[in-house]
């Protein structure tokens, strides 16, 4: 999503950056999305439009980073390319 803002409206957590099942780590997005939009309000004195660009531009790196991990790891192990690789999942887990 391009932004997670429009208007007076802020989205955070899933509805804003589900990095899907595979991340492993949705509430902590959820709950770190809140902390990074908290802190932009109060850098911002209370205006919004403020407080809005720097959620969008603070937070979005670290997201872009873990949506990556998603792609590079994470579907690896929920989705095994190749029949050996299955068979191993099936055996050990998935590691957590
Ligand atoms: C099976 C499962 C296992 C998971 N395991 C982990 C884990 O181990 N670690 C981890 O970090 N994350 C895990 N997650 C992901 C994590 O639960 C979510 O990423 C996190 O709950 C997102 O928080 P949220 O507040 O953004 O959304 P949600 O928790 O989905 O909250 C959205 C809320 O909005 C309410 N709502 C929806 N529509 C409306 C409406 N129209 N009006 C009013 N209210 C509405 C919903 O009822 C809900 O209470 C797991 C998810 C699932 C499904």
């Amino acid at each position: 999503m391009p932004s997670w803002t429009k208007g007076r409206v802020a989205l955070v957590g899933d509805a804003a950056y589900c990095a899907s099942p595979a991340a492993g780590r949705g509430g902590s997005l959820a709950t770190d999305g809140a902390a990074a939009l908290a802190d932009a309000f109060e850098t911002s004195d209370g205006n919004y439009e403020l407080a809005f660009q720097d959620y969008n531009q603070s937070f979005r790196c670290f997201i872009e980073e873990v949506q990556a991990q998603v792609t590079d790891f994470g579907l690896d192990m929920f989705i095994p390319r190749t029949e050996e690789a299955i068979r191993k999942r099936n055996k050990e887990g998935f590691g957590f």
